[in-house]
């Protein structure tokens, strides 16, 4: 086979089968099939896209480029959740003790921050001493002690994703339905799961800003995760607003403790409930929603799901001292009354960059304890000079860099509704 005759037969649309899949796949892994090559199939599929078929095989050829981890007969059933990203998304650093707490494995394979979007493995890492690259090895000794961990992808897990991301990220292929989908899926299947539950956000703070566009994510991702043999489900959800108050690092740990201690934003909770109630039905561990979420509630509310967080912190080395310090407050207030319309996801994201809160290059460093509270959402009365924002900067904002970010909250003379957190579900 000659990897330039796959890449015509893509470009020109064809299917290629599983066999031509797997040359391309070990080829690059291996060398034979450069890095030029598999930008081109790459540009080819975000242009052609790709047969159901063809993508199951896809997906299962990045996935056994690698390894998978490890089972024992005596595991309980093992869970994960991931989400495409968005603006104060921090549902799995209280989703996975959750789950672990009610009996369930929570192996979560991670990733960072993408875009103007923050990543688990950042927020993490806010924690002194958190260790998110742990051997395979090592991670099962912690998945044994504490029911969970949370962990960057080793490069025995899917390698060919690892490769094939880097060059997508620079080649303008990131957001392509199919490549997602594999992405996303050889490294979920390489964790040995049970059931998956995938968060596909919808909004100006998402990689998709249509339902439409999430609808064609969240049922290709479940389509390719049933078709390995994997129970998966989707969620869509709001992102034209953060997910609850904090946008940061060490201030997202902070509000995911405050919701793990029972002090949360109302729909960082709802969400992580809805998502749970989804994997207690998967596997077994509830025989209706209703079930599910009365169990939810109670670890969430007795402490067993933040004492579960506390022993994974500690497994993975961090010093579960809570909570986190903060750079110093500004606050950012209203220039009119009228009500909240909607929030410049963009604005904020590239905010905290600039702070230093993300990356602009694969190589920087991250500041964890910059980060903003926002504190109106959507729908929300406001007064003239009410605090909008709650800033945690290392350098003074000037007032006219305060009242530029003031422009980040609008606000007009009419009433929105109120947005609903879960949008939709698949199936
Ligand atoms: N997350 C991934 O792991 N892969 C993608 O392609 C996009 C988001």
């Amino acid at each position: 086979m000659l990897a330039a005759t796959l890449l015509r037969k893509k470009r020109a649309g064809a299917a290629l089968s599983r066999e031509e899949i797997r040359f391309l796949i070990d080829g690059f892994c291996r060398g034979s099939v450069t890095d030029y090559q598999m930008s081109a199939l790459a540009m080819a599929v975000c242009f052609q896209g790709m047969e159901p078929e063809e993508l199951s095989f896809f997906t299962q050829a990045m996935l056994e480029s690698g390894e998978t981890l490890p089972r024992i007969e005596s595991d309980r059933p093992r869970v994960d959740k991931h989400s495409t990203g968005g603006l104060g998304d921090k549902v799995s650093l209280i989703l996975a003790p959750l789950l672990a707490a009610c009996d369930l494995q929570v192996p979560m394979i991670s990733g960072r921050g993408l875009g103007l979007t923050g990543g688990t493995l950042d927020k993490l890492e806010a924690i002194e001493g958190f260790r998110t690259q742990l051997s395979i090895e090592e991670s099962s000794r912690v998945l044994a002690e504490a029911g969970l961990f949370i962990v960057g992808a080793s490069e025995r897990i899917a390698p060919a994703d690892r490769q094939l991301y880097a060059i997508r990220d620079v080649t303008g292929t990131v957001d392509s339905i199919e490549l997602i989908t594999s992405s996303i899926l050889s490294k979920k299947l390489a964790a040995n799961l049970d059931a998956l539950v995938l968060d596909v956000k919808v909004g100006r703070g998402a990689f998709m800003q249509t339902l439409r566009e999430a609808s064609t994510l969240a049922e290709s991702l479940v389509r390719v995760g049933r078709q390995a043999g994997l129970a998966t489900f989707a969620i869509l959800s709001d992102m034209d607003q953060p997910l609850g108050s904090a946008v940061g690092n060490a201030i997202e740990v902070n509000e995911a403790v405050a919701t793990l201690e029972g002090n949360g934003p109302a729909e960082l909770r709802q969400l992580t409930i809805e998502l749970g109630v989804r994997l207690l039905r998967a596997t077994g561990l509830a025989a209706d929603d209703q079930q599910a979420e009365s169990r939810l509630s109670r670890e969430l509310d007795g402490g067993a799901a933040r004492e579960r967080f506390e022993r994974m912190v500690v497994a993975q080395g961090g010093q579960p001292r809570f909570p986190l310090p903060l750079a110093r407050s500004q606050i950012v207030y209203a220039k009119r009354s009228g009500y909240v319309t909607g929030v410049d996801c963009g604005r904020i994201g590239e905010l905290i960059i600039t702070m230093g809160g993300g990356r602009r290059t694969k190589k920087d460093t991250i500041d964890a304890s910059v980060g903003m509270s926002v504190h109106v959402r959507i729908g929300d009365q406001v007064e003239r000079e009410q605090p909008l924002i709650t800033l945690h900067s290392r350098r003074r904002f000037d007032d006219c860099e305060l009242a530029d970010l003031a422009a980040a909250i609008e606000i007009d003379e009419c009433r929105l509704e109120r947005r609903a957190v879960v949008l939709n579900t698949v199936p």
